[in-house]
């Protein structure tokens, strides 16, 4: 039977999908990438915003229109999310299944022998999931649970084989994982990352998104000891105004942010260090906005991904009064956008006429592949393999702030 995945949403779920589809190989079952094809489709959802719900429900349409007799499963956090529950139920084709009942549901067997099954040119490994902390703003909490660990010696498990197989970097993803702490050693993240120093093999590593909470001085110098460690760091601000951030339920100040990045800089002087901004959320006054822009301004910021407010049921900010009107909220987010836009542009100029290696990741129509920084470097048609490194000279800046390189 074939069977294709469709991941929605954060690197969690994209770890999640890539076991499933492993267990699905290790059953018989082919894993496709093309969907129009499949017998079974399985969409891993995301509930953080209503536009991922609502893309979730067009994709559950699309792929019954390609094969109405096809089955179509959908899991992940939505299947927890009651609104999206509700709203699903018109459409009768699907079926809803919690992740956990995957296995079960497909009649799959588990056994510790079972291939990983690769589907990206970085393995994307699950070093932790869930969350306590429950800002004001965010369901994940209510979908995810309490944070928890994976044994320690799954996870250099995991790494082991991906540097065996060839994989130049691996992305370590969680929902915080600077919270990382074996189950059984209480090994923490410094010595997850230690242990994966002494694994053979020419590999880098990334860590996801990694909350200020997790971050001061002295963490930031103890992960500057880790030579694998990609110098980039994603760190979610959410906004520039000490108020809102209070009423966001984030539990630290501006200050603490620039201290955090800024201390970065020190000591990983390449870093490429991203944040996300909601505009929008509902006490937001035209002083707080200008608050952020101010402050985002003045950081060590390289880039902002920039979400508009999406009331969540359940949470405390879907009841407070919203203040700014929609239109008024797309305004804020075309500044912020044009800001990080302009931002990544002067961090890339820094960059023009170095040689970097760059790992592969896209090698259909185009090509292209990442730095350790993040930078997303664009190469002509050539003979290169997703995954390998390449050592290139960047060259020119292009419009949609990507760099041209050419291969050394
Ligand atoms: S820290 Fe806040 S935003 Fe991040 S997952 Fe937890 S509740 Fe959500």
């Amino acid at each position: 039977m074939k069977v294709y995945i469709e991941t929605l949403g954060c690197k969690v779920n994209f770890a999640d999908s890539a076991s499933i589809s492993s267990y699905l190989a290790a059953n018989g079952y082919t894993v496709i990438t093309e969907p129009s094809e499949a017998d079974l489709y399985i969409i891993n959802s995301c509930s953080v915003t209503h536009r991922a719900e609502r893309e979730c429900r067009q994709l559950a349409r699309r792929f019954h229109s390609y094969n109405p007799s096809a089955g179509v499963i959908i899991t992940g956090c939505s299947v927890l999310s009651g609104t999206f529950r509700k709203r699903i139920g018109e459409i009768h084709f699907v079926n809803l299944v919690n992740i956990k009942d995957i296995p079960q549901i497909l009649g799959l067997h588990l056994s510790s022998d079972i291939r990983p099954y690769y589907n990206r040119s970085r393995p994307f490994i699950k070093i932790q999931e869930g969350c306590d902390r429950f800002c004001s703003y965010c369901i994940v909490p209510y979908l995810r649970g309490k944070p928890r660990s994976v044994d320690i010696n799954s996870i250099l498990a995991s790494v082991k084989t991906a540097a065996e197989n060839g994989f130049m970097e691996i992305v370590l993803v969680g929902t915080h994982i600077m919270l990382y702490k074996d189950p059984v050693t209480g090994k923490d993240i410094y010595g997850l990352l230690g242990d994966i120093e002494n694994i053979e093999g020419k590999f880098r590593v990334r860590l996801s998104s990694v909350e200020p909470y997790g971050l001061n001085e002295e963490n930031i110098r103890r992960l500057s000891e880790y030579k694998r460690l990609c110098a980039h760091f994603h760190i979610p601000l959410q906004s520039g105004s000490d108020k809102v951030l209070n009423e966001m339920g984030r539990d630290y100040y501006v200050s603490d942010f620039r201290n955090v990045t800024e201390s970065i800089k020190e000591r990983f002087p390449e870093a490429a260090i991203g944040t996300d901004i909601i505009t929008g959320f509902p006490s937001e006054t035209e002083a707080d906005f200008e608050k952020t822009v101010d402050f985002i301004s003045s950081v060590p910021v390289d880039y902002l991904h920039v979400f508009r407010f999406s009331p969540r049921e359940g949470t405390i900010a879907a009841s407070m009064k919203q203040l700014a009107s929609q239109s008024e909220i797309k305004r804020r987010s075309e500044i912020l956008l044009k800001i990080s836009f302009d931002k990544r542009r002067d961090m890339l100029k820094k960059y023009i006429g170095r040689e970097m290696d760059i790992l592969i990741t896209e090698n259909s129509e185009k090509v292209s592949g990442l730095t350790h920084n993040y930078i997303r470097v664009i190469l002509n048609k050539g003979n290169y393999a997703k995954g390998q490194l390449c050592r290139v000279n960047l060259k020119s800046i292009n419009e949609n702030n990507t760099i041209t390189g050419e291969p050394i």
